[in-house]
């Protein structure tokens, strides 16, 4: 891909800006869109969430290169901002203040990619065609062409539903005003909703966990609010992560505490749950577990789904993309953060390799590249971008190079399997953010 000059990213979230920002560097041509009125979209709509990494493992190398050229001062290493502070210290100066400003488009939601002149089937000549990106801006259909295509887009904004089989549950579609997806702001603009209300959570995830803890201390300050949790699994232990032993401070501490108030009696917990139903009942919602014959059921004010994520994939359907079968992440990291083999992702550095897709010049980055996997840590997309930037300059040397070394949290059960990139010895991570 030497002598790429504009290079399409999809999403303004921490990763692709830190994609803008390797390219800029290499003298190559970003452009951002970013469907959001602003850049973090998805990071502010976990605002009030304080992180479980410290800005050590938040802030990108070459962002922190640019920053340094406007005197921007770097957070103290082993604070932990929330949501809103990420964006407020580090993703706002770095797409205002910095270079990247020129390159980012915002409230531009990308609908469709393909290669200009070639449709899907088309082979001979493929490779050197362009890309031709479609975006809405609320003005009218847009379009941009550019050399290569990394789509950071995330998957906030495709989270699961509650039904157990992976599809809606019967009427969760009509019930949308009684649920919710992913992490409310109960401490802020959710508060009044939850207060004194019979609340169910679904997950066993950091996202539920940190829900139930937010209700937890609502009730502390409203004890009419009721707490369910609602288990699919046959129990609730896999919850309570490594406790101390989990070198990541901030995520052990929050397990070992959730252990206790599950412990304390104040959330009801419903084990083997697994939602196939959901319908109105006298102004309430009804949830049904398994087949509705048998009658186990629950009757709640409102419903908090946190199980997880998937990624939006409509966009890309014009282009050659491999997926893993289960994951939907690409095939060689399947195996290295597959849920089935590990209680949490061990996966070592990657890059261009790794995300490479069959359409050439298309990468996939970011929380996106774990597909539906429940374990994304920010630091490995960041060596993710530096790694593609490399090889889209053509430096296949620095692409190749794995120069990241996460912090080892001690936690993962089961065995790591080589990673396809072995060749270079680091240390695993494991962190859920769902
Ligand atoms: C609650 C929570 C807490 C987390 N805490 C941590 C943590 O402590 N440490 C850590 O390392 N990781 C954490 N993560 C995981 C991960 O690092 C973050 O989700 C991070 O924001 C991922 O960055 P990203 O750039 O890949 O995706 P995102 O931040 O999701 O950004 C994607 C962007 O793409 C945009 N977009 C989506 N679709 C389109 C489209 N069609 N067209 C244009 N733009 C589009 C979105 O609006 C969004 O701005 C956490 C995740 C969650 C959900």
């Amino acid at each position: 891909m030497s002598g790429t000059r504009t290079i399409a990213i999809i999403g303004a979230g921490p990763v692709g800006l830190a994609a803008a920002a390797h390219l800029l560097e290499r003298g190559l041509e970003p452009v951002v869109l970013e469907a959001g009125p602003e850049i973090g979209h998805a990071v502010r709509q976990w605002g009030h969430v304080r992180m479980f990494s410290p800005w050590e493992y938040n802030i990108d190398t070459a962002a922190h290169r640019l920053l340094g050229g406007i005197g921007w001062n770097a957070p103290e290493a082993d604070q932990y901002p929330t949501g809103a502070e990420l964006v407020e210290r580090y993703l706002e100066p770095l797409a205002n203040r910095t270079a990247l400003k020129e390159h980012i488009r915002t409230a531009s939601r990308v609908t469709g990619i393909g290669r200009v002149g070639f449709d899907k089937v088309k082979t001979q000549g493929r490779d050197k065609a362009r890309f031709e990106i479609r975006y809405r801006n609320g003005v009218g259909p847009k379009t941009v062409q550019a050399d290569a295509v990394i789509d950071a887009s995330g998957t906030w904004f495709s989270p699961n539903p509650a039904g157990a089989d992976g599809m809606p549950a019967l009427g969760e579609d009509l019930a949308g005003e009684r649920i919710a997806y992913g992490m409310p702001d109960i401490p802020g603009t959710a508060r009044v909703r939850y207060a004194g209300r019979t609340v169910a959570v679904l997950g066993t995830g950091h996202s539920a966990i940190g829900t139930l803890m937010d209700l937890a201390r609502l009730q502390e300050e409203v004890p009419q609010t009721a707490l369910i949790w609602l288990v699919r699994g046959e129990t609730p232990d896999k919850a309570f992560g490594g406790g101390a032993n989990d070198r990541l401070a901030a995520r052990g501490a929050l397990g070992s505490a959730f252990a206790a108030l599950v412990a304390s009696g104040r959330i009801r917990v419903e084990t083997a749950f697994r939602i196939s139903r959901l319908a109105p009942e006298g102004g309430r919602l009804r949830i049904d577990a398994g087949a509705a014959c048998c009658g186990r059921h629950v009757v709640v004010d409102e419903l908090i789904v946190g199980t997880g994520f998937r990624p939006q994939l409509d966009f890309l359907r014009e282009l050659r993309i491999a997926l893993d079968p289960a994951l939907e992440c690409p095939p060689m990291l399947a195996p290295l953060i597959d849920p089935n083999e590990h209680s949490c992702g061990t996966v070592r550095p990657h890059g261009a390799r790794e995300l490479a897709q069959p359409d050439s010049g298309l990468y996939i980055a970011g929380m996106k590249t774990y597909g539906r996997a429940p374990t994304f840590l920010m630091l490995t997309g960041y060596e993710q971008v530096r790694s593609i930037a490399a090889e889209i300059a053509g430096d296949h040397e620095a692409a190749r190079k794995v120069e990241l070394v996460l912090p080892e949290t001690g936690v993962c059960s089961g065995p790591a399997p080589a990673s396809p990139a072995a060749k270079v010895e680091s240390k695993g991570c494991c962190l859920s953010a769902n």
